[in-house]
């Protein structure tokens, strides 16, 4: 941990989460909070809910769980994804009948959770409240608030590898069953433009002493957090610091397929393309930024002079989050690189 690192983390710490690089960080955070006695500090956590999608009548919300069960303790850590000691006997059996989809990974203990989810939206409750209630048995250690309740997914315009045709397939289509291997012309929140964000939400945008945006991918986990309308504008009228940390390292993502996804939208595969991509704060660089700092890798520390000069403050520092001291010393970068 960099010897700079405060004593005291500011009281409220707001975080823009996907699924796992997001929650991978916040455990960061947790560990610094812990590690610097910071009982005060309250950590939000809002998460992006594009990737959510419906199967065999269950609500999956992919990323709120993996932050759930991640910060629960429940995530498997080999995977990063869904639960340990899991089982697949269900999605074997629906296979068995020949009930689609087959290729999304739906565990049985998983199986639990989207089934209370399910009930519960069934009964009437908001997403939100739902999250929260199941949050009551996980215990995450964060305050957990879905982008919006209202239903938003992402869909992505691919050549069907079969047809030769275009068509829009639901992003864990794309995702999971063609692992971003097909060719793709663009991405899409469907339902964005109609949804408003959920309760809580814009107040702990506004309403924060520190906006983190972790190094979740850019396109579909924190871009889609910003297609939100009115989330944008919180995160630029907010009077916290905004500093963001690089999924890329070096000319691409550390995990996932977070290159592919940038080159449907044309943004540079490196740091200083992604910051230049969220663009800065100040009037005098960008009209929609949203960054005051941007933290990059030490191998691309040739690229601060190219981010600064897009008015973004920016330091680098080793990136990887090997285990949670070394992310948490990412996460005192971030508190230096904002000035607290
Ligand atoms: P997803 O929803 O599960 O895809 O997870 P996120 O969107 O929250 O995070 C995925 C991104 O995290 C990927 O684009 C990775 O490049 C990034 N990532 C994963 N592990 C690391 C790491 O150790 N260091 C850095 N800098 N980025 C990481
Ligand atoms: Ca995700």
């Amino acid at each position: 941990m960099t010897s700079a690192h405060p004593r005291t983390l500011p009281a409220r710490i707001t975080v823009l989460s996907g699924g796992v690089g997001g929650a991978r960080f916040i455990q960061g955070v947790l560990r610094l909070v812990e590690t610097t006695g910071s009982t005060g500090t309250e950590v939000t956590v809002i998460a992006n809910t594009g990737d959510d999608l419906w199967l065999h009548g269950l609500k999956v919300c992919p990323d709120l769980d993996t932050v759930m069960y991640t910060l629960g303790n429940g995530i498997d850590p080999e995977r990063g994804w869904g639960r340990t000691d899991e089982t697949w006997h269900a999605k074997e059996d629906l296979a068995a009948y020949g009930v689609e989809p087959t290729w999304f990974g739906l565990g049985d203990r998983d199986l639990a959770t989207h089934l209370v989810r399910t009930q519960m939206l069934d009964a009437g409750f908001p997403l939100s409240a739902v999250t929260e209630a199941l949050c009551k048995r996980w215990s995450p250690g964060v305050r957990l608030l879905p982008m919006s309740d209202d239903r938003i997914e992402t869909h992505v315009a691919i050549e069907d590898p079969e047809t030769g045709e275009r068509r829009a397939v639901h992003f864990q289509e794309y995702w999971i069953r063609h692992q971003a291997n097909v060719p793709a012309f663009s991405v899409v929140p469907i339902g964005a433009v109609q949804a408003t964000a959920g309760p809580g939400v814009l107040e702990a945008i506004s309403e924060t002493d520190l906006l983190i945006l972790p190094p979740s991918n850019p396109v579909v986990s924190v871009g889609t957090i910003l297609a939100v309308p009115g989330i944008r504008d919180a995160v630029r009228a907010t009077p916290a610091p905004v500093i963001g940390v690089s999924g890329i390292v070096g000319d691409d993502h550390v995990r996932g397929m977070a290159r592919q996804l940038l080159g449907i939208i044309g943004v540079e595969v490196s740091a200083a393309g992604v910051a230049e991509h969220y663009g800065s704060r100040s009037s005098a660089h960008a009209s929609s930024g949203i960054l005051d700092g941007w933290l990059v890798d030490t191998v691309d520390a040739g690229s601060l002079a190219r981010i600064e000069a897009a008015g973004i403050r920016a330091s680098a520092v080793p990136l990887m989050m090997t285990d949670h001291d070394a992310t948490a010393a990412m996460v005192a970068a971030v508190l230096d690189l904002a000035g607290l």
